[in-house]
């Protein structure tokens, strides 16, 4: 929809969304009329310099020509059917990722919170179906966070947060160990536990790489313990870290996988993985989804998915994040730059306030995020290049000495 169509204003836009919303969401201060590749665009014209990605989900690019031409084709076929009949795109998008990552098979839904539900009830339903029915308990790091629905919300080591306070008491069966250590998640287990669950690297939580000796160090725990590692790759999966999944980086493989944001290029869709061995916990009647794996959202994935891989964008990610994080550490009140490939956080000094940076930021034409008022995260679509790279960095400098009173804004 354009603007131009409807008569409105863009101030009209904001009324209509500040008085009939729910507003959970600190919005940005322009109306995204159109976007494509690296850009976004207001009805004035306005571009906007994508750092972000739509929180790290437009991997191949905004509004990417090949993802728009799958579902142009598809959407006139068929849209959706619920999971009775077999369907072409889901077929196809099963056999690609399970291949892709080295796993052997995929549940689909239609967000990452979904997606670590699924990978929280297999787990569940796997420790009863193997041990007994107090085998259920999940250990997952402090700091992380895995999504916004019960299971997944009590997952998240967040407590006292606003993230979890107010909502009478968490789902139980979960404890929370410190992320890289692994003698406290040792410490964790007991008769009781049936799972680890990990991100990679901790997003949300403000980008914080696990190390190699602790993920292949809980691997073997979970080894010796007979216990699942479950890694949640919504936000560092689809060649966001530099490689398709992140696990690939520290030679280990998990036995469930959960994936989201990066998969679809922009349509809604989900996704876990494990093994034949602990799939066969779910059979019929014992989990569904009435959108997941729709012919519409398959065959969008499997249209972003090709560009990742065909395009190597996972490469592009792992040179682009260096080149980035390089330039990063040369920008002023610096205290640390961290990440993995394009999912990079930029720690401040306590001069700096990070929100302030990503509004300044952003009226002059570049869209981050901001994590807390330290971080700045940016997780920009993989096809980025160093002339983008090059300007965002240029825009923050100014940003971050603007919001000091280090330089006058009317030099901008
Ligand atoms: C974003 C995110 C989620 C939640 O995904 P939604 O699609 O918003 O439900 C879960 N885990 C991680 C690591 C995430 O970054």
């Amino acid at each position: 929809m354009k603007l131009a169509d409807t008569g409105l204003t863009q101030q009209d836009i904001r009324d209509l969304v500040n008085t009939y919303m729910i507003e959970t969401y600190e919005r940005y201060d322009f109306v995204a009329e159109r976007a494509e590749g690296m850009y976004l665009y207001d009805p004035d014209g306005n571009a906007y310099l994508d750092f972000y990605g739509g929180i790290a989900v437009n991997n191949a690019g905004n509004v990417n020509p090949k993802v728009v031409a799958a579902i142009r084709d598809q959407v006139g076929d068929i849209m959706h059917t619920f999971n009775y009949p077999y369907t072409i795109p889901q077929a196809l998008l099963a056999k690609k990722v399970c291949d892709a990552i080295g796993m052997e098979k995929i549940f689909f839904q239609n967000s990452g919170t979904e997606a670590n539900e699924a990978a929280i009830k297999l787990a569940r339903k796997y420790g009863t179906d193997h041990y007994n029915s107090k085998k259920y308990t999940i250990i997952s790091a402090s700091n992380s966070f895995h999504g916004r629905t019960f299971g997944s919300m009590a997952a998240t080591g967040q407590p006292g947060t606003a993230n979890q306070n107010g909502y009478g008491g968490m789902t139980p069966g979960f404890v929370y160990a410190q992320f890289n250590d692994l003698d406290d998640f040792a410490s964790k287990v007991d008769d009781t536990t049936i799972a680890i669950m990990l991100e990679p690297v901790q997003g949300e939580g403000g980008v914080h790489p696990a190390t190699q000796e602790f993920l292949q160090g809980i691997r073997a725990l979970c080894d010796s313990k007979g216990l699942l590692l479950i890694l949640d790759e919504v936000q560092t999966g689809w060649g966001r870290t530099g490689s398709l999944m992140a696990y690939q980086q520290f030679a280990i493989r998990p036995d469930i996988v959960t994936m989201a944001k990066g998969l679809g290029g922009g349509v809604p869709i989900g996704a876990m993985c494990t093994t034949r061995r602990i799939a066969a916990s779910f059979t019929p009647g014992t989990h569904g989804s009435t959108f997941g794996g729709s012919p519409l959202c398959t065959a969008a994935a499997l249209a972003e998915v090709g560009e990742i891989m065909d395009r190597d964008l996972p490469g592009n990610a792992r040179r682009m994040g260096a080149y980035l994080m390089e330039g990063a550490r040369t920008l002023p009140h610096i205290r640390e730059v961290r990440g993995m490939g394009l999912l990079v956080g930029f720690e401040f000094d306590s001069s700096v306030n990070a929100l302030d940076v990503k509004h300044e930021a952003l009226r002059r034409g570049l869209l981050t995020t901001a994590i807390g008022t330290s971080i700045i995260r940016v997780i920009p679509p993989l096809i980025v290049t160093s002339f983008h790279i090059d300007e965002a960095l240029s825009i923050l400098r100014d940003a971050i000495l603007v919001t000091c009173g280090e330089l006058a804004s009317a030099h901008a």
